[in-house]
């Protein structure tokens, strides 16, 4: 029998499919580490130049 391993996404480690319940990590710190990254990408929010920002950068290349 040839035991069924799959590449962990986290940390590249060939890690046990079968009887895993992190998979297709290889260990609940790995799982939460995706998890956690993922949620963290997703969640960030883009910055959108303010009104003050805008008057900043103006300020600035008119100084230039
Ligand atoms: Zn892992």
């Amino acid at each position: 029998m040839i035991a069924m391993h799959r590449k962990c996404p986290s940390c590249q480690r060939y890690a046990q499919w079968e009887d895993n319940p992190w998979r297709p990590f290889c260990s609940e710190r790995c799982k939460l580490a995706d998890l956690g990254a993922w949620s963290a990408e997703s969640y960030r929010i883009p910055e959108e130049p303010g009104e003050g920002s805008g008057e900043e950068w103006s300020e600035v290349g008119e100084l230039l």
